[in-house]
Formats: structure tokens, C-alpha cells, sequence
């Protein structure tokens, strides 16, 4: 099985690049643009693995992306690439409208041209994996879960254009019988994560003993998914997945902001006490809430 991976560079994507290579009827390209939230140093393992392309490119150019598919000829494309960091859309939305909306459109129409070449069972087992989150929905009300069509109500440059990305794949499968397949994670956590989100940017603060900054009164809740059961669930979706279908990938593990950063702060007690033997929960401190938060 030949498959496009984007974004597989990032958090997520490196992950799941591991987890397509353990299988051995797997061929991966992996295109990424290297952003700052890129690293190679996530899959240098993996560099010189015989069946892992590494390309660095913009999904957004529709060229390269259009050669991709021609000469490798993917069966499946898992479509991670994005601009994720919410306070960075806060400040720059455009990079989130040229990637997430632009480059989503981009890769989409590059892989229905490739799709509308091919005939019989190739065309029948093409699939195209558009990985979304959660924060589409916006926020839900105590104990209420969301479901596979919910009604959409993002509150953020970075949630508005992932739902732009996954209308236009919606509306891929419901005009052209493209068979684009969406996934709507909540948060992940694990190795490989850029320094900027919420777990490791706690704990490198911690470590440092500077001040661990909870939005509002840090009430706020997420649901926790460890990164490799997402990349499982992929590979579910992948392999079994209905085209034109929503698939919601949880982790049933709601925790408010204020109790990871905690539990972070325990965990870092016992394995790194500070001097003194102060908590580093004395480092919490609670600053003005995100705008639309
Ligand atoms: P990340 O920021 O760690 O990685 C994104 C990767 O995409 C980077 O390697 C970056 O270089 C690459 N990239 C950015 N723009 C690109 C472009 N134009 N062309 C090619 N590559 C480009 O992100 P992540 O946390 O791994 O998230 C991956 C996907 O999963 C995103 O689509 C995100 O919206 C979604 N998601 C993430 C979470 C989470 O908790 N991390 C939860 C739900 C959904």
C-alpha cells in the first residue's frame, strides 16, 4: 500500500509515519513543509528507511503535489499537514487560512484529478483521510458528548479554517463521489510534541521553575487521547472507513486545564523535587483568559 502522508514531520505525523512503517506492506511519502512546528529530528530514524520518502514541500503548491501523485502513485492519502497552534491563529490567521483552507483545497483537487484516472479496483480502494479536530464544535455543555454530526461552531481563526477544510472534503465526497473520509480527534498527547502546547510547555516551565500560566481559572476542559491509539484509529479508518463518513476519535479522558497542570506538577515532585521540597504547584499562576476561548 502506497501512501501520501502530510505533515509528517509534526507531532502527529511523525507518530503516524512510525506506525505505517511497522507495517510492512506500507510505503510512505512524506510531505512536509518543515514549519517551526516541523522537525526532522522527530523522524531521523526513519530517514533511511528503504520504504520512507521524506520530501519537503507546501501542500499549498499544486504542482509538487501534483507530481507526487503521478509518479508514486498513492493509494491513500493521510492528510495531517496543518497550522495547529491556537494562540498563533489568534495572531496570524492568514497562515491558517493559506494552509488549512488553501492547501487543503489544493491536495483535495490534486488527488480527485489523480482518482478520476484511475479505473476498476484502484479507484474503488482509493482513499483520502482528512484529519480534523474537536475545536470545530466549539464548546459543549458539562457531560454532553459530541457526536458524528454535530452542529459546527468554531471559535478560532485555527478551529474556522480546519472546518473550512473539512467542508470542502465533505462536499469532495458529496459532489464528485470522491472518497474523502474525515477524522475529528480531541487532544492528543505524547512524544514528539512541539514545546508550545500545554503539556510540554508545562513541564519545560516547570523544570525551569518559572511560572506555569493557566488561561482564566484554569476550569476549562479538554478530553486527552494518547497520540499512537489516534494513529491506531487511523489505521482503522483507513483500512475499514466508510467514504463520505465523520469518525470521532476520543479518549473519554475529560480533564480541566487546571487538573493536567497538577497532576504534572505531583508527577514532577516525586521524580524532580525542587529545592526545598516546595511544590512546584506554587509555580501555577492564572493570567487573562484567550480571546473566544
Ligand atoms: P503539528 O503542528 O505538530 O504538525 C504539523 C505539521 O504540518 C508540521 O510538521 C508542519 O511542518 C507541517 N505543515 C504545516 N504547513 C504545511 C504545509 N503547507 N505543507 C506541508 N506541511 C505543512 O500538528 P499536530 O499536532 O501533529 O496535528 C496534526 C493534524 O492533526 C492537524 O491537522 C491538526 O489540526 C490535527 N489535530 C491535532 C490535535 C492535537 O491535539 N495535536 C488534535 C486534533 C486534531
Amino acid at each position: 500500500m502506497r501512501i501520501l502522508l502530510t505533515g509528517g514531520a509534526g507531532f502527529i505525523g511523525s507518530n503516524m509515519a512510525r506506525c505505517l512503517l511497522s507495517r510492512e506492506e506500507c510505503f510512505m511519502v512524506n510531505l512536509d513543509k518543515l514549519t517551526y512546528a516541523g522537525n526532522l529530528g522527530s523522524i531521523a530514524d526513519l530517514l533511511d528507511h528503504h520504504r520512507h520518502l521524506f520530501v519537503q514541500g507546501d501542500m499549498g503548491d499544486s504542482l509538487l503535489v501534483s507530481s507526487l501523485f503521478r509518479n508514486h502513485a498513492p493509494s491513500a492519502v493521510i492528510n495531517l499537514a496543518a497550522e495547529t497552534h491556537v494562540d498563533r491563529s489568534i495572531d496570524h490567521p492568514a497562515d491558517f487560512v493559506r494552509t488549512n483552507i488553501n492547501g487543503t483545497f489544493t491536495i483535495l483537487e490534486a488527488a480527485r484529478e489523480y482518482w478520476n484516472t484511475l479505473s476498476g479496483q484502484e479507484k474503488e480502494a482509493f482513499r483520502f483521510i482528512h484529519v480534523s479536530t474537536d475545536e470545530v464544535y466549539g464548546p459543549n455543555e458539562k457531560g454532553e458528548h459530541l457526536r458524528e454530526g454535530s452542529a459546527y461552531a468554531p471559535r478560532s481563526p485555527y478551529s474556522a479554517s480546519k472546518a473550512s477544510g473539512d467542508h470542502l472534503a465533505r462536499a469532495y465526497h458529496a459532489t464528485y463521489g470522491f472518497p474523502a473520509i474525515i477524522t475529528v480527534s480531541s487532544n492528543n498527547y505524547g512524544p514528539f510534541q512541539f514545546p508550545e502546547k500545554l503539556i510540554p510547555l508545562m513541564i519545560q516551565k516547570a523544570l525551569r521553575s518559572e511560572k506555569l500560566p493557566l488561561y482564566g481559572d484554569g476550569s476549562q476542559t479538554r478530553d486527552w487521547l494518547y497520540v499512537e491509539d489516534n494513529c491506531r484509529a487511523l489505521l482503522s479508518v483507513l483500512f475499514r472507513g466508510t467514504p463520505g463518513e465523520t469518525y470521532h476519535i476520543g479518549g473519554s479522558c475529560e480533564k480541566t486545564n487546571l487538573q493536567v497542570v497538577s497532576h504534572i506538577c505531583h508527577i514532577l515532585d516525586t521524580l524532580r523535587p525542587r529545592v526545598g521540597r516546595r511544590s512546584y504547584l506554587d509555580l501555577i499562576s492564572f493570567v487573562r483568559d484567550r480571546p473566544g476561548h
